[in-house]
């Protein structure tokens, strides 16, 4: 048996058949005014356990991860997307140019809400071995499992990942209800006991007007999250310098293509994520005016200039090679067998068609993740820059940590909006993300620049870090989750 379904069989109670009613279907009309507005016939003011505002990556896997839950059965859940349904009835030739590295940790997740499997049916490309290299020096850092047949991550488009959850979705039917084309327009918070007439639910109102109930709104609406400003939710945030221009690319010639490959340039990172054994993904984050310059080139010089970001020496200094050189002899004496051969990345022939996009990158952190009857999940909690790939597995992360509370308090009884095991949500979830996320700015921050001082000093840390086996392992253990 494939070692994540093994691990999937024990999280979140799969497996559990569907029960014969469908509770929406004999639905407990608690409200006044019975207007039907929505296409499902729900009705005015209807009141839910739990409604998840955003259907992403990661929202769509919160519905899907709910609706297993043997202790959250027959809990009203209801999923609610702005946009149309995702479904992938066939798979297109062509690969989409957003894709997300899936960490371990997010693979066992969607293994075990059953997501994976479509995923693997669809299209899904493992890598066994990551090197991150500097522009302005020699130094390097490689990253891969002892047992290389082990997978240290998988590409997987992001619209593969949504229409597996959202196939898993339909399975799960009697559990969720799904309103696809339904933008929040408001929330309307529960005011405190003593105010007369107080309606002690979360109130959320539909752009057709609809409005519905909730015990717990969780937030998945991305980074722009309606819900965490409305709540007042503080946040920190700021944009970065640049953007990421996207891509997929076609490589000269046919490679195991097993290999993540990022290197720091002074503008930024550039990174090349195996798709095939003939094609990869490039997410080249860069200043705003060289990004859209980038966006204007011909095909050949653009495939040139990608080409060029990963071979060319010319930000390399004299002075940082001989200390380079000196600090890797002095590593080399004292731990012999540390370190890594440097790899030479795959040469690019050309991309796909009409595959170049840009995104302006920025980081954001809400400094709350809850409040009463309130969670948020996902980019609306945090965001981060690409350079990690983590964005979207911390998501993932928030819904395995949500999941595991929101079931212990159903198996005890409890108000599923209570802010007892919403704190615990917050504080589990904060003390994984934040140090995360302070590691990704500081990486961002520290390889913006090849100032000499600034490029000895990473190349130094670099290097020692590539000849601490323990270290690296350490690392890898964080970011696999
Ligand atoms: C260039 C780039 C590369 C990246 N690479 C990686 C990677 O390799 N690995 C990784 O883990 N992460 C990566 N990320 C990050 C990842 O893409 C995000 O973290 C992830 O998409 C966030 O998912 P989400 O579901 O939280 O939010 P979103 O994807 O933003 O989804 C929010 C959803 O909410 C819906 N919505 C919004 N407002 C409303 C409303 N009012 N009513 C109803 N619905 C609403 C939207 O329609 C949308 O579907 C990358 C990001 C970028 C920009």
């Amino acid at each position: 048996m494939h070692s994540l379904t093994k691990t999937a069989l024990s999280f979140n109670g799969i497996g559990r058949r569907c029960v014969a009613l469908n509770r929406f279907s004999e639905t407990r009309i608690i409200c006044r005014g019975l207007t039907c507005t929505a296409e499902h016939g729900e009705h005015e003011n209807e009141l839910y356990d739990v409604i998840i505002s955003g259907g992403g990556m990661v929202g769509t896997a919160m519905a899907c991860s709910l609706g297993l839950d043997p202790n959250l059965e027959g809990k009203k859940i209801l999923l609610l997307e702005a946009g149309n349904k995702k479904v992938m009835d066939k798979v297109p030739d062509a690969y989409s140019t957003r894709v997300s590295s899936i960490s371990p940790g997010s693979a066992t997740l969607l293994s075990g809400v059953g997501a994976w499997d479509h995923i693997m049916n669809m299209r899904c490309k493992p890598y066994q071995k990551m090197q991150v290299w500097d522009a302005c020096s020699d130094a390097l850092i490689t990253f891969d499992k002892e047992n290389l047949q082990d997978e240290m991550a998988y590409i997987v488009e992001n619209n593969i990942i949504v229409a597996a959850l959202t196939k898993q979705l339909e399975n799960l039917s009697d559990q969720v209800r799904v309103q696809y084309k339904s933008k929040v327009v408001k929330y309307t918070w529960p005011k405190s006991h003593q105010v007369a007439d107080a309606i002690p639910w979360v109130q959320v109102t539909l752009a057709n007007g609809q409005t519905l109930q909730t015990k717990l709104l969780i937030g998945a609406d991305g980074p722009n999250s309606m819900v965490r400003r409305e709540a007042g939710i503080p946040t920190v945030k700021w944009n970065y310098d640049q953007s990421a221009v996207v891509a997929v690319l076609h490589l000269s010639e046919p490679t195991e293509n097993n290999v993540a490959w990022q290197r720091f340039l002074p503008t930024g990172p550039i990174a090349m994520l195996p798709l095939s054994d003939t094609e990869s993904s490039l997410v080249w984050s860069t200043s705003h005016r060289h990004a859209e310059e980038l966006l204007q080139l011909d095909e050949e010089s653009f495939v040139d200039s990608i080409n060029t970001a990963f071979w060319s020496n010319e930000n390399h200094s004299e002075l940082v090679e001989t200390a380079g050189s000196l600090f890797r002899t002095a590593l080399s004496v004292l731990m012999p067998s540390a370190g890594s051969a440097r790899q030479l990345p795959p040469s690019v022939a050309g991309i796909g068609p009409k595959s170049r996009v840009m995104f302006p990158l920025g980081m954001g952190h809400a400094s709350e993740y809850i409040r009463h009857r309130v969670a948020l999940i996902g980019d609306a909690a945090h965001r981060v820059h690409p350079l990690a790939g983590q964005g979207a597995n911390l998501g993932f992360g928030d819904v395995a940590c949500l999941t595991q509370l929101l079931s212990q308090a159903a198996f005890n009884g409890k108000d599923l909006g209570a802010m007892q095991h919403l704190l615990e949500y917050e504080t589990e979830r904060q003390r994984h993300n934040l140090p995360m996320m302070a590691a990704i700015d500081l990486m961002k921050r520290l390889y913006s620049t090849n100032a000499a001082p600034m490029v000895v000093l990473r190349t130094f840390g670099l290097q020692a870090t590539n000849a601490l086996p323990a270290m690296k392992a350490q690392i890898m253990a964080f970011a696999s989750k």
